[in-house]
């Protein structure tokens, strides 16, 4: 594919939309010819963050927007999920494995980790009052052999 393709998608901050937002993802990512593993990776990964944005960003608010960018570029996944919520005050410490502002929740502060786990990239750019954006990039096919009309 040359060039690059893009979609967005704003939807408000309820915990029904986390599914909807995963298949979109996924829907989208389908014309890399994805692996069912990188398929299930990234909407694992488009969860934690969606599901994120719902209860921390928002704190349940349930009319906030979320917003999702995803951009394939060659054989390169990049998805965006973005709100503006109440935002992190220290970035670095929330991003630390096991650590959450909500343990009351039974929350066990893995998200972060697993979105790193499961992206080649994870990136998070956040203002307290102002809100957040986790980029997430993944390289598709990786280690698979793509035979093209044009390698044969
Ligand atoms: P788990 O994901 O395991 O249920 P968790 O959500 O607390 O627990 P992480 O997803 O790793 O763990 O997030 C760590 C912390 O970062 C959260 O507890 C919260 O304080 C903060 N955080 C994450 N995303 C956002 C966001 N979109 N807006 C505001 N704060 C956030
Ligand atoms: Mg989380």
């Amino acid at each position: 594919m040359k060039g690059t393709n893009e979609m967005e998608i704003r939807f408000d901050s309820r915990s029904e939309n986390e599914g909807f937002a995963r298949v979109a993802v996924a829907s989208f990512m389908t014309q890399l010819n994805p692996t069912v593993e990188e398929v299930a990776d990234v909407k694992t990964a488009v969860s934690e963050a969606v599901t994120n944005a719902v209860i921390h960003g928002y704190e349940g608010r349930r009319t906030g927007k979320i917003c999702i960018r995803c951009k394939i570029r060659e054989n390169v996944f990049t998805v965006e999920v973005s709100d503006s919520g109440k935002g992190i005050r220290n970035v670095d410490e929330a991003m630390q494995p096991m650590f959450t502002t909500k343990p009351e929740q039974e929350r066990s502060g893995m998200g972060f980790a697993f979105m790193e786990a499961f992206m080649d990239r994870v990136e998070v750019e956040s203002e307290p009052g102002r809100g957040t954006c986790v980029k997430m990039e993944r390289t598709v096919g990786k280690g698979r052999e793509i035979w093209t009309t044009q390698s044969l």
